[in-house]
């Protein structure tokens, strides 16, 4: 009659399929967060998603008091820390969302067995996608690796059932405040050892964040497809970080964005389909955990990177920012600075890191894993194998982005290249996306000087296609 529930990505009251279940089969229900230290010992000390996290959970614990309850805050390692919580509360029930990552997969079952020596029982949901596991198989009953099959096999599945809201608040009665013995209090982000980032100005944590960006998008869903690939303009929804840290409900996103697709708009049926992506890179993970550090075709595990001081010279040039290739190098600056990344714009930059700069793509994703603020090892992995060509329904390796031809299509008139690359801002439209290729005179004119105020570029690109071409074609020479 006693239940824990332990919040992890699901940072929110509304629609919570483990808080729901709890309240519904329990009388007393206490709530708890930690934050994990063999998670966080591996981050930098300045971190904006840590501060995303601690903000959100002040939110929590804030709106649980306001029913009655709160959070038991805990700083340690999870898989001690929620057997000796459970135990101290006399629970019968530790409930949770299920995660889909092979190490939280692990941890998972360390704390399922600790908890069944003490005769508590370890409770999953589903909660962080809208169809899971074996939900969407092909017919003949394996899992699917093409997008679009698996599209039309999800929307065939999709009916009213699954994206309704898991209600909290009719149930909040049986939330209970944490017992002052076992009370410890939020810790401050110097307490975890943690310095202040300027996320406050960037994002806005919280389940009250999401909700606020959810408003502000709905205002413009209808025209995502025709805005959605041009960076300089505010179209996608920027939710990926909420939807990472569980502040807003994947259902509630499908619902609506399905109502105003049958209610006829195009906008709102393409991002649905994005919310269909995300469900297709979780049920990769699940079913191929090998993924995680291999080719999802395993015969590009020979694929032969470049490696080497000069590769690293490269790589840490497309790291900062400073490759010659002006989108790119904004891309990357996005990046550093803000920690988000447009979609076409990771597209763009995953590519040229694998097929003009010949390096790894499992160093490009590290480096992704590292500064992004939404980072999704399911989301990341999927879209850098799909870069590099070596994933599921990825990208021909015969097919590599022009990334002039991306910058002048996706960027025309040079807004977003501007903004992060005001070094050269004086070049005129047509010059900024190549700038070696402006007359001399005309770089003179704009103050660009090439190797001096702004790279030459790394790499020449027909000789780097050429390359990867070549690269590509060994494998299959060698089978
Ligand atoms: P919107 O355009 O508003 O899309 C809505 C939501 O759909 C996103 O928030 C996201 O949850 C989902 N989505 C959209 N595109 C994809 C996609 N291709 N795959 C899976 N889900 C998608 N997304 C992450 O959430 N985390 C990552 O770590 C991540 N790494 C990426 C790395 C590479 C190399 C590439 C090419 C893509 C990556 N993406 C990742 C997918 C996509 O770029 C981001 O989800 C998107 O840019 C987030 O911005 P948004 O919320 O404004 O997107």
């Amino acid at each position: 009659d006693r239940a824990l529930v332990w919040f992890r990505r699901d940072l929110r009251l509304d629609d919570h399929a483990a808080l729901h279940r709890a309240l519904r089969h329990a009388r007393q229900v206490w709530c708890v967060f930690v934050f994990d230290t063999t998670i966080l010992d591996s981050l930098p000390r300045a971190d904006r998603r840590v501060e995303f996290i601690w903000h959100s959970v002040e939110e929590l614990d804030r709106l649980l008091r306001e029913r009655g309850g709160g959070l038991l805050v805990r700083h340690g390692d999870p898989r001690s820390e929620i057997p000796a919580l459970a135990r101290a509360l006399h629970v019968q029930a530790v409930h949770v969302n299920r995660d889909y990552e092979p190490a939280a997969v692990a941890r998972d079952a360390k704390v399922r067995g600790a908890l069944a020596e003490a005769g508590i029982s370890f409770l999953s949901w589903k909660d962080q996608v809208v169809f899971e596991h074996e939900e969407v198989m092909t017919a003949g009953g394996t899992p699917f690796s093409v997008f679009t099959p698996y599209k039309n096999a999800w929307l065939k599945k999709l009916d009213p059932f699954y994206l309704k809201a898991y209600p909290v608040e009719r149930h909040a009665h049986a939330l209970v405040a944490p017992p002052a013995a076992l009370e410890r209090g939020l810790p401050r982000l110097s307490d975890l050892d943690f310095l202040p980032t300027d996320m406050a100005t960037r994002l806005h944590p919280g389940a009250s964040g999401g909700a606020h960006l959810l408003l502000d998008f709905l205002e413009r869903i209808d025209h995502y497809e025709d805005t959605r690939n041009f960076p300089a303009v505010k179209g996608p929804s920027y939710l990926s970080v909420h939807l990472r840290f569980g502040t807003v409900s994947i259902r509630q996103l499908a619902r609506l964005a399905h109502e105003r697709m049958v209610g006829g708009s195009r906008g709102a049926e393409v991002w649905l389909s994005e919310l269909i992506w995300r469900d297709f890179y979780f049920q990769i993970l699940h079913h191929h955990p090998r993924v995680v550090g291999h080719c999802f075709k395993p015969d590009y595990d020979a694929v032969k990177w470049d490696h080497g001081h000069h590769a690293d010279a490269l790589f840490a040039a497309w790291c900062e920012g400073r490759t010659g290739y002006p989108l790119v190098d904004a891309a990357m600056r996005q990046l550093n600075q803000t920690g988000y990344m447009h979609n076409r714009l990771r597209m763009v930059a995953a590519s040229f890191l694998t097929k003009h700069l010949g390096i790894d793509w499992r160093r490009g994703e590290a480096y992704f894993a590292l500064h992004l603020n939404d980072f999704d090892l399911a989301a990341n992995n999927g879209g850098w194998q799909w870069a590099a060509s070596t994933g599921c329904d990825a990208q021909p390796y015969f097919r590599i982005f022009n990334p002039m031809t991306q910058s002048r299509k996706f960027d025309p008139a040079g807004r977003f290249i501007r903004r992060y690359v005001p070094e050269i801002a004086g070049l005129n439209d047509d010059e900024i996306h190549a700038p070696w290729e402006a007359k001399p005179m005309e770089r003179l004119a704009a103050g660009v000087e090439l190797g001096k105020t702004y790279p030459a570029p790394v790499v020449v690109h027909e000789e780097a296609r050429a390359k990867t071409l070549e690269r590509f074609d060994a494998l299959k020479k060698a089978r």
